[in-house]
């Protein structure tokens, strides 16, 4: 039912109240109740976020030399982010509008580059594993490029299949650290000798792992190497607005030198208003993305972003013990903020459809079916609490009020 734009202007205050009343069927996540969707790293990150925000949102990072504040925090935001993956010396990147956006932008870097460096032509593919996220294959349908998925082994790429997959055609192979239904780092080292040996591109999809891993790893945990610092890495996507618990709207696309960066931008002269250079997809560049992913990043340091991944890797550990202990598989050896857990002998999908029943949003896994948990600092607050409802929902499913299992898909 389509509603006409009103003939009149509303009062803020009254709108603010309508809104809210919109807002009364979401998930509540500031209670802790969703492990998707939102990385809630409590009120105060909340509050840097909205005021950063607010302070350029009208500012445009399409211009540059309009407003070199942006241009400097972008720069900055994306030197931090090198810094923390071990980019070389030389090494570039930008902010973009999500990890959908840094993934379409290496891909097309990628073709660039093999067209132009390397001759290729005609019918090109990139190579992933089944695990890897889907803005591959929507960034390749825009491109008309061919995907080749690889099975995954133990959960994990297989570096032998993608091997056996890629062609003298192949401008791009792919790992993810970690991936999205697995939470699980690829054999990453292992895809970089792959890439240096046959001098293919690799591209790490550290979208969700980028700026959590790094923390992890100075906490202590054994994370294997994932990074630039892996010669055969020659770029990568990092969400500022996953793990980075930056405003919505905000990731980093890197690349190893400036040579291989330079592939990526637009830059345009063939029309009545002048050159226009463009390093992503975006024309205009909301400005408070950027100044938002600046002030947390700053706001939190690497002292603030290693006590909320603790709390990440806490929250985690507990709920991977809590679910065990109910009989639920936990898959693979998880390390970061996913965790995936499966059970022999009920449908996860109907687990899942209860705990939705107490309030409680989660994304999902089919292969197997799985609950699916993308666990953020909050979590740690909650996490007895979704263990007991985990709990009653298991002895709902196993007795005979059992339901009919969820539809996994989120839209
Ligand atoms: C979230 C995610 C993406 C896509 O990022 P968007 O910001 O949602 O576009 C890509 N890869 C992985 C592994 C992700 O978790």
């Amino acid at each position: 039912m389509r509603k006409p734009l009103p003939e009149t202007g509303t009062a803020w205050e009254d709108l603010k109240v309508k809104m809210a009343d919109y807002a009364s069927g979401d998930i509540r996540w500031r209670e802790g109740k969703t492990a998707v969707y939102v990385f809630n790293a409590g009120p105060e990150v909340e509050r840097v976020q909205k005021e950063a925000y607010a302070l350029f949102m009208s500012e445009n990072g399409l211009g540059p030399a309009a407003f070199p504040s942006l241009k400097r925090m972008e720069a900055e935001v994306v030197g931090f982010g090198l810094g923390l993956l071990h980019g070389p010396e030389g090494a570039a990147g930008s902010i973009t509008s999500g990890g959908t956006d840094s993934i379409t932008m290496a891909i097309k870097t990628a073709r660039d580059y093999a067209r132009k460096v390397k001759g290729l032509s005609g019918e090109l593919n990139i190579v992933l594993p089944r695990s890897a996220h889907p803005a591959f294959d929507k960034a390749a349908a825009i491109m008309e490029i061919e995907v080749r998925r690889t099975p995954v082994k133990d959960y994990l790429a297989d570096p032998a299949a993608i091997a056996a997959a890629a062609d003298d055609k192949t401008i791009m192979i792919v790992g993810s650290a970690p991936s999205f239904p697995y939470g699980l780092i690829d054999p990453i080292a292992a895809l970089s000798d792959l890439a240096v040996a046959r001098d293919l591109w690799l591209h790490v999809d550290a979208c969700v792992g980028g700026y959590i891993a790094p923390f992890v790893r100075m906490n202590g945990a054994d994370i294997p190497p994932f990074d630039f610092e892996l010669a055969g890495v020659r770029s990568m996507s990092a969400d500022l607005h996953k793990y980075g618990y930056c405003a919505k709207g905000a990731s980093t696309v890197f690349f190893r030198s400036a040579e291989l960066y330079q592939h990526m931008v637009f830059d345009f002269d063939v029309w009545p208003a002048g050159r226009m250079t463009t390093p992503t997809l975006s024309g205009t560049r909301p400005g408070g993305a950027t100044s938002a992913a600046w002030a947390v990043m700053n706001f939190l340091g690497v002292a603030g972003y290693r006590d909320k991944q603790g709390q990440v890797v806490a929250a985690r550990e507990k709920l991977q013990a809590g679910a065990e202990a109910l009989g639920f598989t936990i898959i693979g050896r998880p390390q970061l903020g996913i965790l995936s857990y499966t059970h022999t002998e009920v449908d996860c999908l109907a687990i899942w459809t209860k705990m939705r029943e107490r309030g409680w949003f989660s994304s999902m896994g089919t292969a197997p079916r799985a609950m699916h948990m993308m666990i953020s600092p909050f979590h740690l607050q909650v996490a007895d609490a979704y263990l007991a409802d985990l709990a009653w929902a298991l002895g709902e499913v196993k007795g005979p009020a059992a339901t009919v299992a969820a539809e996994a898909r989120y839209s």
